[in-house]
């Protein structure tokens, strides 16, 4: 492992986002269970052998599909601790160590951000997990008000919770919903915060659940959290923000107004293995009262176990899961090398990065930008003159798929305003312009060839 790791980051810049070409290796991944070992050497060698020929490059500067970090130097290694001192993260008594480096990173995080203090959390394996964990606070608060126990009794007999939210809402927060038993498409989404408010009224002051996303991935869009602050503090519901990478939106006094608000929300999903470039998987759940979280998270007692309120106890019972690796010390790591500063200038230089590649879409003949780029994505199409709109949807939907295929970069589409479009998003530290001249270069490069 540690000699492979050197021609692996020596090479990661320039080899290919993905190799079709090394696909059959992952056949020698398959057969039968052995009935007797091959060795650890002789394991992990062939695992490093195919691992290092067949894996997507998303830790590189060329990856621009979803919105996916790489991981900082620091937070590589801190990783590599995790797995060395394997310590189970679930309570104190399992691991003081991983509670203290939880605790801390927590509210390093807090101050990131720039929430209150006083907030408090728990880490989570994802931005999903963290939106289940948001909402799963959310519907005890909701129950509460009905006067049941969720913890105790669950849904039964409930009415259905009133979810409100804007067409931001992220499928994840929708999945959310799905696994707490709420349904995905209950939901109910509105245009802006004024038609959203006149649902609230409606509700006559029913407890209700307020969804705001904080950077959208096809766009980066945001909802205005200010104004939806405002109407769950006049009608007093609860208020819950998916920012999984726009929350790193405050970093940068150029673009902390898009996340002016979040600091009045209930609760806050994000990621941190996306914009903080901590390996996978790495989230966080934010939230105002962290008294909330022991009753919603707390497992029912077993006289081998520490009650949420146990000195012994911890996270693993403050949050959706258990045991849990100790995902604070690479979040840890990063933040204790880089500190504020860094991370600032990375967000910063993300966003200048974005501003570049618009310009190049907007002085190109040939690329039509689809929306504004408040933050790190850049929403475009490929345009040549002469085309129907239909066959421009069909050649941009066709450029996406190759751009898999070809590997040189990567870029997802999307479908953006009933329009198909690529959405690079940049989000790697690694990233620097004449990677984006590339991407440019092999879209054009890709078109020409499906024309
Ligand atoms: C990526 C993303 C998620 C889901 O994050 P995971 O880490 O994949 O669970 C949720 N919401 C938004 C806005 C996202 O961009």
């Amino acid at each position: 492992m540690y000699d492979a790791a050197g021609p692996f980051f020596g090479t990661l810049a320039d080899r290919l986002v993905y190799d079709r070409a090394a696909e059959p290796l992952l056949d020698r991944l398959g057969g039968p269970l052995p009935e007797t070992g091959r060795g650890t050497a002789a394991a992990v060698e062939e695992l490093l052998r195919v691992g290092t020929a067949t894996a997507t490059a998303s830790a590189g500067p060329r990856f621009f599909h979803f919105v996916i970090g790489g991981s900082t130097p620091a937070a590589l290694a801190a990783d590599w601790v995790v797995s060395l001192l394997d310590q189970n993260a679930f309570v104190k008594a399992s691991s003081r160590f991983a509670d203290a480096a939880e605790r801390v990173a927590l509210d390093w995080l807090r101050q990131l951000f720039g929430l209150p203090e006083g907030w408090g959390g728990a880490l989570t394996a994802s931005a999903t997990f963290a939106n289940v964990a948001g909402l799963t606070l959310a519907t005890h608060w909701w129950a509460e008000r009905h006067g049941a126990d969720l913890a105790a009794d669950g849904l039964a007999g409930l009415p259905r919770m009133p979810v409100l939210a804007t067409g931001l809402l992220h499928p994840s927060a929708r999945k959310a919903l799905q696994l707490i038993g709420h349904g995905k498409d209950t939901a109910e989404v509105f245009a802006g915060p004024a038609a959203l408010g006149r649902r609230l009224a409606a509700l006559g002051g029913a407890p209700a659940v307020i969804i705001a996303t904080a950077g959208e991935p096809n766009a980066g869009a945001f909802d205005p959290l200010a104004d939806l602050a405002d109407l769950a503090a006049s009608h007093g519901a609860w208020l819950h923000v998916d920012g999984a990478f726009g929350l790193f939106a405050a970093l940068s006094p150029r673009t902390a107004h898009l996340t002016a608000g979040v600091e009045r929300a209930d609760s806050v999903a994000a990621d941190a293995h996306k914009w903080l470039n901590v390996p996978y998987e790495s989230g966080f759940v934010l939230v105002r009262d962290p008294s909330r979280l022991g009753a919603a998270f707390g497992m029912p007692g077993a006289p081998y176990l520490p009650g949420p309120d146990d000195p012994r106890g911890g996270f693993g019972l403050l949050g959706p899961e258990s045991s849990r690796r100790a995902r604070a010390l690479p979040i840890w790591a990063t933040l204790a090398a880089y500190g504020r500063d860094g991370y600032r200038a990375m967000v910063e230089r993300h966003c200048d990065l974005a501003g570049y590649l618009a310009a190049v879409v907007d002085a190109a003949p040939d690329l039509e930008r689809l929306a504004d780029v408040p933050l790190n994505v850049v929403c475009f199409r490929y345009r040549p003159p002469g085309l129907s709109e239909p066959a421009l949807d069909d050649l941009n939907r066709r450029l996406a798929e190759a751009l898999l295929d070809d590997g040189r970069v990567y870029a997802g589409g999307t479908v953006h305003d009933g329009r198909a479009a690529l959405r690079p998003a940049i989000s790697n530290w690694r990233t620097t312009e004449p990677d984006l001249d590339l991407l440019v270069s092999v879209v054009r490069d890709l078109a020409a060839q499906l024309r």
